[in-house]
């Protein structure tokens, strides 16, 4: 499942395009100003990033510079009211791999959406299609759970809970940044989801891979 970063001000197009981009099949977050959005493209696994350029704190510019300077490759579409030739030319140079003009349709940008996330897939290393750990390893290319010998049905979000952990093997998460990363940002941080969720991938996976770091969240055993 593809993960999108959406940074946008203005809460009705926030609104707006994470209710169309979760209709269809993607994970979304929000983030409503320049700072944020740098922090949480820099410190997640998102595969694209739509940009709004008028963007509170910083130009939404910066943002694109700032993570491509950090050789951040996540996929970036840039989303403005800005049409002019010279503002289109300056944020292809800054980075974007495509650029929307406001007003937009929905549909238009979708198919730009599917078509950055299809050119993005093979620069995917080998390696990375297959993550491992004990006797349960996940094929992210068709999404099958083995344990052992053994073929576990995960549902969406389970493997990409699981996805999360095998990505950064033996490193405490916390409840946060699993919500961060697996739900956005529309949970109540009180709630017990991510505990309930470990619960059942400790039932399909084994109950010794996930390890509770008290106080603090969640390891996958190494
Ligand atoms: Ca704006």
């Amino acid at each position: 499942m593809n993960r999108i970063l959406i940074a946008e001000d203005e809460p009705r197009i926030a609104a707006f395009l994470e209710k169309g981009l979760r209709s269809h099949g993607f994970l979304t977050a929000v983030a409503v100003d320049a700072d944020s959005a740098t922090q949480i493209a820099l410190g997640s696994d998102f595969d694209l990033l739509i940009l709004d350029l008028g963007l509170p704190g910083k130009d939404g510019l910066e943002v694109l510079k700032e993570l491509r300077r950090q050789c951040e490759k996540v996929q970036v579409i840039i989303l403005t009211a800005r049409n002019d030739i010279q503002d289109i030319v300056t944020g292809f140079e800054a980075g974007a791999d495509d650029y929307l003009t406001k007003p937009f349709r929905f549909e238009e940008l979708l198919v730009r959406v599917k078509v950055r996330l299809r050119n993005s897939t093979p620069t995917k290393n080998k390696e990375e299609i297959l993550l491992k750990a004990g006797d349960v390893v996940l094929d992210l290319r068709t999404r099958k759970v083995t344990v052992g010998e053994e073929t576990v049905e995960l549902p969406a979000r389970e493997f990409t809970l699981a996805e999360t952990f095998f990505r950064h093997p033996g490193q405490v998460m916390s409840r946060e940044q699993l919500l961060d990363r697996v739900w956005g940002y529309d949970y109540d941080p009180g709630s017990n989801i991510v505990d309930v969720y470990i619960g059942y991938l400790r039932k399909k996976l084994g109950s010794d891979l996930l390890e509770t770091v008290r106080g603090v969240g969640y390891r996958l055993r190494t």
